[in-house]
């Protein structure tokens, strides 16, 4: 048996006036569980929005996706007359709300404050210790019902998030087709690796102006293809593919990188990942791309050497390197990836202009 839950939603920057509508077909009587600043960022609309349903309980979900947060929320005997969950906030607030609502058994749905992740649409929690470090991922039994998106609250969260969220989305589509390149996909991983491409030719195209345009907190055409790249075209390849085909390298080498404690105090996620992109490129001998992608890096200022991740040249990686080869995320690739690959590569592309 195949199930697929290719992800739902409503956007624009009056996406919140359908959030009675769409809820309504569960019931009226809502919990809400968000981010502190998210809240504050949506509730001039928000409120107005939810006006005709019922609020049982809202409280802010914490500061960490972790069990004690999960656990807490769970301990409120109200919310288990609810029909349905609304999440409000980043990837954290969400998978959080995402937890509670699979243990309850109730439909969630979500509305993203920022563009980082496809958390809003997937059928995963990543969920961590509270002391930041990463505990698990957690399989839902069913993805949010529907995720409503505003871009206008986007744009005035804070930019970093946009500009990581562009980089971790591109490397979906690098690391899926050479993670998938030998195989024959069935037809949800083909499904998959096609949208995938979503992910990266609008950031592409338009990311450079799309940038300029959050951090000028201005909606524009460009910034609605890469929200909708960032959350909709990842979710949708999350959703469909084998999860062999969800990363390869440049997570790895995220995963290796983060082996230095203060690599993810200075740096996100995406950020990280994006450089592995150009690692992943150079090593699979994509010049073309690696071209593209590198210059892209260069125009918004993501990274394209170990300078920009404050590592020295002639660091010799070591602990670096054993950490992503060992990485489950190259437990699936179409020929072996040595150390001495990954090295070898991340010297080149320090030649590399
Ligand atoms: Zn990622």
């Amino acid at each position: 048996m195949i199930q697929n839950y290719l992800p739902r939603y409503t956007y624009g920057t009056d996406s919140f006036e359908k959030i009675k509508e769409v809820c309504s077909a569960y019931g009226n009587k809502a919990v809400l569980l968000y981010g502190e600043k998210a809240y504050a960022a949506c509730k001039d609309k928000l409120i107005p929005a939810l006006k005709d349903l019922v609020i049982l309980h809202e409280e802010v979900y914490g500061k960490e996706a972790s069990y004690t947060n999960i656990d807490r929320i769970l301990k409120e005997e109200v919310i288990k007359d609810c029909d349905f969950l609304i999440g409000i906030g980043g990837g954290k607030a969400l998978d959080v709300t995402k937890v509670v609502g699979d243990k309850l058994n109730k439909p969630v749905f979500t509305i993203p404050s920022i563009a980082s992740t496809c958390a809003a649409v997937t059928k995963i929690s990543i969920l961590h210790n509270d002391d930041g470090s990463f505990k698990e991922i957690y399989r839902l039994k069913s993805a949010p019902v529907h995720c409503f998106i505003d871009p206008e609250i986007i744009v005035n969260a804070p930019e970093k998030y946009f500009w990581a969220g562009m980089g971790d989305t591109m490397a979906k589509h690098v690391e899926s087709v050479f993670s998938s390149k030998n195989d024959v996909l069935d037809f949800e991983s083909n499904y998959g690796v096609t949208i995938s491409k979503l992910c990266y030719e609008p950031i592409l195209e338009n990311g450079v102006k799309a940038y300029e345009d959050v951090k000028a907190h201005h909606v524009s055409k460009e910034v609605d293809d890469v929200i909708k790249s960032i959350i909709i075209a990842t979710g949708s390849v999350s959703l469909s593919v084998n999860p062999d085909y969800n990363s390869a390298l440049a997570h790895a080498l995220y995963y290796g990188l983060t082996v230095r404690e203060w690599m993810e105090r200075k740096h996100l996620h995406g950020e990280i990942v994006s450089y592995g992109t150009l690692v992943q490129l150079l090593i699979d001998e994509q010049y073309g791309e690696l071209r593209r992608v590198y210059d892209f890096n260069k125009a918004v200022k993501l990274p394209v050497c170990l300078k920009d991740l404050d590592l020295e040249k002639d660091d010799p990686l070591n602990d670096v390197l054993d950490a992503t080869i060992v990485n489950q995320e190259l437990d699936h690739i179409p020929y072996p990836i040595s150390k001495q690959m990954v090295k070898d590569t991340i010297l080149k592309l320090e030649d590399y202009k």
